[in-house]
């Protein structure tokens, strides 16, 4: 058996003097090394491993033949940003995972499971390269049509992008000034470079659709204009934004941020160049982060960069509640933060927040141990008492969850939620208790994966095509 081919990254000093992207993909020689050593399976498994179903037998048999061209339309056929999900897909826990490779006791992909998510990544970037574009059935069948999308994360792109190859007419409207949802507003650049993010946003742009910034549907306009606006049907990718927090003593001091504000403020608003950008940020010199997913990764190796590229010691502390096992961040990611200098605290609970003047200097903490499986199927975490500790923290950034957005949903009572605010939708075709009215993404399935919220994205467009065939 071959050894898998490493991906080239950069040395983790460079990488915490910048947001520069930190892994570098591979060249057509090392993927084509990766591709050969793909068995081609008669019964190949990694596919029912993809939310999309790739044909990753194909795409890879592709690459194997240098034939990279073929193997980006074979990836099209079901995902429309392969530089992006080959960048951020959970692959370890999904195609890779189900790669026959890995066995099936493991908790995530064995390392000697072929690496499809950089292969898809290499073969996006060849295409964005090359200037291909995917291929269209531009058809005039729906060009009487117009279908508003609400929220530019990965569902409403892939919506749009889905219902403009048909000729449908497709108006954004998206809250914030920047599209993209959480690929713009949370996920970092050293992960996700910017220039992919906007390529693809031109490429829908060229397909006619329209995207309105800083527009809030149910505060800016209703739900119900935009039906009675001429809009035919309306597909709602509102996303999980609205962050948990722990509610305990002290939350409200000074210098504790949920990970959403962090981000935010630093990746979509600039934070970081204050004042020469408006919106300031607090670099502390001892930075706390509390949760173990990836949110919570990428605010601990921002917030060191911060520190690094301002003259400070390095000192981020994650907090997690389980063990680094049940931790629910991209392996990868783990093993960055790690690298880069990012300390972990395990089995640790907060239980109360002290400080200063107002501001944290402090977390009281309970050591825990796991005990039986909860309901998500990871151990549950146990406080032991009388293992009350003090971690020192002049910032802390919570990243223990997100919730549904409510600020659409709050407006408009005649949308049916369930008790954690998400949508309800019809499973087969992603209406909503309002006809017309479709939605998908993290307001339907709670907090997911982007390629999770870009297949139900494409599966809302499919029920809004026949939704429109009804009406002519
Ligand atoms: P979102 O991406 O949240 O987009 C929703 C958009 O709708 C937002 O732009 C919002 O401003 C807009 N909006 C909301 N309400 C309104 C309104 N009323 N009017 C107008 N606009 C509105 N997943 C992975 O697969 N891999 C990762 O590595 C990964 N890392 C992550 C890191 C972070 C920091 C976070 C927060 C999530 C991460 N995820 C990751 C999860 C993934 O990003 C989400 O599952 C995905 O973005 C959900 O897509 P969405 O389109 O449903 O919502
Ligand atoms: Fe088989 Fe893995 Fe190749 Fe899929 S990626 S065809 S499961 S070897």
């Amino acid at each position: 058996m071959k050894e898998p081919i490493k991906i080239k990254e950069l040395q983790p000093q460079q990488r915490i003097n910048s947001f520069d992207e930190v892994v570098l993909g591979y060249s057509e020689e090392e993927a084509l090394k990766e591709a050969q050593r793909c068995l081609s399976c008669k019964n190949p498994t990694c596919i029912s491993g993809c939310p999309v179903g790739i044909d990753i037998k194909k795409f890879i048999s592709e690459i194997k033949k240098g034939d990279f061209e073929s193997a980006y339309y074979t990836i099209g056929e079901k995902n429309n940003f392969p530089s992006i999900c080959g960048r951020i897909c959970p692959a370890e826990y999904q195609c890779r995972k189900a790669c026959v490779f890995t066995k099936k006791n493991e908790p995530f992909a064995s390392e000697q499971a072929i690496n499809i998510h950089f292969l898809e990544r290499f073969v996006g970037d060849y295409g964005m390269k090359h200037g291909l574009q995917l291929k269209i059935e531009k058809s005039l069948e729906f060009s009487e049509f117009r279908v508003a999308v609400v929220g530019s994360g990965p569902a409403g792109l892939s919506c749009a992008g889905e219902l403009a190859c048909r000729g449908v007419r497709v108006d954004i409207f998206e809250s914030l000034h920047k599209p993209g949802g959480v690929l713009s507003y949370g996920i970092p650049p050293f992960r996700l470079p910017r220039n992919i993010l906007n390529y693809e946003i031109e490429n829908l742009k060229k397909l006619g659709v329209e995207i309105k910034t800083n527009f809030v549907i149910g505060r800016t306009a209703g739900l119900k204009d935009l039906l009675h606006q001429g809009y035919s049907a309306v597909f709602l990718g509102l996303g999980a934004g609205l962050p948990a927090f722990l509610n305990i003593p002290g939350e409200n001091l000074c210098n504790i941020y949920s990970a959403n504000e962090f981000l935010t403020r630093v990746n979509l608003m600039s934070a970081f160049k204050f004042p020469e950008y408006h919106t300031p940020v607090n670099i502390g010199r001892q930075i706390v982060v509390i949760g173990g997913g990836n949110t919570a990764m990428d605010a601990a190796r921002t917030a060191l960069r911060l520190q690094v590229i301002n003259g400070f010691s390095p000192d981020v502390t994650v907090i997690y509640r389980r063990t680094e096992v049940e931790m629910p961040a991209r392996r990868l990611e783990i093993e960055h933060a790690k690298e880069e200098g990012v300390k972990f605290e395990f089995l640790v609970q907060p239980v109360e927040f002290v400080g200063e003047n107002g501001y944290v200097n402090g977390i009281k903490c309970l050591r825990c141990e796991l005990g039986e499986p909860d309901s998500s199927g990871r151990r549950r975490p146990i406080p032991i008492s009388g293992s009350e500790f003090q971690v020192p923290a002049d910032v802390v950034i919570i990243a223990i969850g997100l919730r549904a957005n409510r600020v659409l949903t709050s407006v408009t009572p005649e949308l049916e939620t369930d008790k954690y605010g998400n949508i309800i939708v019809n499973p087969d075709t992603l209406e909503t208790s309002i006809p017309g009215v479709f939605a998908g993404g993290d307001i339907v399935g709670g907090e997911g994966t982007v390629i999770e919220a870009m297949g139900m994205g494409k599966r809302a467009a499919y029920s809004i095509l026949n939704y429109l065939r009804g009406r002519k």
